[in-house]
């Protein structure tokens, strides 16, 4: 039996939360998220980032925050962009407050670090005067010293301690409309913080493993992490974080939500691992195929198998496939074999029945 994502899950029973346009917690959709890398200064540089970002299936984006300059930009940004955009302040609660006044939709604050509890009251009046949700985020990195001797190092209890003391912090000045995370580079205190934390608050969570590593480790990292908590109904928003092209990232977190069953649509592609038996390019074919899928609307499954023995069994599985043979591959259409096609031409047929799919 697999489990059914929808029902008693903690995310089902989060607090809703409006960011921008769209709305997370409450069972909503989990939400894609990144963050910009360029200068958010760079007006026209992080325009042209997060339109690729979106392209790829962002939902929202976050930006750092470090200058009134960068402010100042996320008026002229959010002209260009179609996606919720969340400031990321660190040290100076002025930027809070004005990236609030230029027009972002969500701002992320850990409070221990902007300074004094008159400098939080500021930014939590500013964003009680606009209804702009704050996002309480904490992170193992900069975990207070007092929670680290007090449980004798970065523990998931000490995480969320932390989180709650901030959380508390913007509850006692009155304000509710609140979103938490707690990250770490370490996947299992990670996953047990969620765990922990979910059962100690409803406000939505935004889930990720920070600092999770270049392309290959960080993507391993974030599904095992993200795929853990997902699975316990743990987690609002998500962000994989790799050290590279955030497009990167966001095509991570469409597969992990499919894989998870949190997602539907786009083309999933399986291939076989090859092996002795294999007599076309199957590597190569296989990337083009993925490549090729990547922009088509269909909800199905793609096989690119490499060999006649098992390859038209294992694509009999799949809504379309192609088995390899020897300078040639079969076309499988629901489970019946439609042609023969030549090696050179497998990818433009499969991409012909793909684009008429419907017809
Ligand atoms: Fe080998 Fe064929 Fe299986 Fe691919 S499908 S791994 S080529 S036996």
């Amino acid at each position: 039996m697999y489990r059914n994502m929808t029902e008693n899950t903690y995310r089902a029973n989060t607090k809703v939360i409006r960011i921008g346009d769209r709305v997370i917690g409450g069972g909503n959709d989990v939400l894609i998220q990144s963050m910009t890398n360029t200068r958010t200064e760079d007006v026209n540089a992080t325009v042209a980032q997060i339109l690729r970002l979106e392209a790829a299936g962002c939902e929202i984006i976050r930006c750092t925050v470090p200058t009134k300059e960068a402010a100042e930009a996320i008026a002229e940004i959010k002209k260009q962009i179609h996606i919720p955009l969340v400031a990321d302040i660190h040290f100076d609660y002025r930027m809070a407050i004005a990236a609030m006044e230029h027009g972002a939709d969500k701002i992320r604050i850990n409070p221990g670090n902007i300074g004094s509890g008159e400098n939080v009251a500021a930014v939590v009046k500013t964003a009680k005067e606009r209804n702009i949700p704050i996002r309480v985020g904490v992170n193992g990195g900069s975990l207070e010293k007092s929670l680290v001797e007090k449980y004798g190092g970065v523990t998931p209890e000490g995480l969320v301690e932390s989180a709650l003391d901030k959380v508390h912090m913007i509850e006692e000045l009155g304000y509710d409309n609140l979103v938490v995370s707690i990250k770490s580079s370490n996947v299992l205190l990670c996953i047990k913080a969620h765990e922990l934390l979910a059962q100690k608050t409803q406000y939505p969570l935004h889930v990720g493993i920070t600092e999770a590593g270049t392309v290959t480790s960080g993507n391993i990292k974030s599904a095992l992490g993200l795929g853990v908590i997902l699975y316990q109904g743990i987690g609002d928003t998500i962000r994989v974080s790799l050290t590279g092209d955030p497009v990167e990232e966001v095509k991570s977190a469409k597969l992990i939500l499919r894989n998870m069953g949190l997602r539907k649509g786009g083309i999933e592609v399986v291939s076989c691992p090859t092996c002795g038996r294999t007599r076309i390019d199957l590597i190569g074919l296989a990337q083009k195929v993925e490549k090729m899928v990547e922009d088509i609307p269909l909800d199905i499954k793609v096989a690119v198998m490499g060999c006649a023995v098992n390859g038209p069994g294992e694509a009999k599985e799949a809504d379309i496939g192609i088995a390899g043979g020897d300078g040639e591959g079969l076309l499988i259409k629901k489970g019946q074999i439609v042609k023969k096609v030549p090696e050179d031409q497998l990818l433009s047929v499969l991409q012909d029945e793909l684009l008429h799919w419907n017809e």
